[in-house]
C-alpha cells in the first residue's frame, strides 16, 4: 500500500544533480529532477512530493523565488542545497519559507539525515493534525489563538501568515506555555534532528522573525520571550 516517498531535486549542473538522484534512490526513495527553477517550481506545484531539494543559482528563477512560489500553494518540507554559505542567503532561504539548508560540499550521510528528519517530522504531522482535528482544539494565549485544526495563528482575530516551522515553533511553545526551551532543545524539537549538523542560530532568526508577526513591539517583546542563560518560551497572559 505504502508508495514509495518521491523527492524532487531541483538542481542545474548536471553531475550533482544526478549524484543527488543516484544517492536518493538507493535510499529507497523515488526520485525526479530539474535543471531550471521554472521546470522545477511547475513539478513542485503538480504535487505528488515528499520533499523538495531546492538549489539557490538556477536558471530562469532562483531557489527563493521557487521557493516563495511554493509556500503559496503547498507545506512540503523544502531544503536548499547550496554551495552559498553567507548568513544572509541561510536567513533568505528561512524566510522565504524554507525548512531547512545545507551547504556544499556535504556528505550524503547528513544530507539524508536531514530527507528522512524532514519527511519524518511531515508526516507525523498530519497524523497529530488528524488528531486535534477530532478534538477540535485551539490553545488561546493573551490575544493569540492557536487554530490545530486548520494550521492557524490569529491575533485579536486578525489571521497571521505563518510558514510551516514558525507555525510549529509557535504551536510548540503554547502546547508547554511558560516553560523555557533551549535552542539546541528546540532544534531537536522542532526540526526533528536528533543529531544536528546546523546551527542554533536557525532558532535566533525564526523568533526574531516571529516577534515581527505577533508582538505589537518587536523590540519589546510580550509572548515570546528570552529566558536568559535558559533559552525561549511562550509567556502566559
Ligand atoms: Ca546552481
Amino acid at each position: 500500500m505504502d508508495a514509495n516517498k518521491k523527492i524532487l531535486v531541483v538542481e542545474d549542473e548536471k553531475n550533482i544533480a544526478l549524484v543527488l538522484a543516484y544517492n536518493i534512490k538507493k535510499e529507497g526513495y523515488d526520485c525526479d529532477v530539474a535543471y531550471d527553477g521554472e521546470t522545477g517550481l511547475n513539478m513542485a506545484l503538480a504535487g505528488g512530493y515528499d520533499l523538495i531539494l531546492l538549489d539557490i543559482m538556477l536558471p530562469k528563477m532562483t531557489g527563493f523565488e521557487v521557493c516563495e512560489h511554493i509556500r503559496y500553494k503547498s507545506q512540503v518540507p523544502i531544503i536548499f542545497v547550496t554551495a552559498r554559505e553567507e548568513e544572509k542567503d541561510r536567513i533568505l532561504g528561512l524566510e522565504t519559507g524554507a525548512d531547512d539548508y545545507v551547504t556544499k560540499p556535504f556528505s550524503f550521510k547528513e544530507l539524508m539525515a536531514r530527507i528522512r528528519a524532514n519527511i519524518r517530522r511531515s508526516s507525523g504531522e498530519v497524523a497529530k493534525s488528524a488528531a486535534a482535528a477530532f478534538a477540535g482544539t485551539s490553545i488561546t494565549v493573551g490575544e493569540l489563538v492557536i487554530d490545530r485544526e486548520h494550521y492557524s495563528v490569529t491575533k485579536n482575530g486578525e489571521p497571521i501568515e505563518l510558514s510551516k516551522k514558525d507555525y510549529d515553533f509557535i504551536l510548540f511553545l503554547a502546547e508547554n506555555v511558560g516553560v523555557a526551551y533551549s535552542r539546541e532543545d528546540l532544534l531537536e524539537r522542532i526540526w526533528g534532528y536528533d543529531d544536528y549538523y546546523g546551527d542554533i542560530r536557525t532558532v535566533d532568526v525564526t523568533v526574531s522573525r516571529l516577534r515581527k508577526k505577533i508582538e505589537n513591539d518587536p523590540a519589546r517583546p510580550e509572548y515570546l520571550l528570552t529566558k536568559r542563560g535558559v533559552g525561549y518560551f511562550l509567556c502566559k497572559r
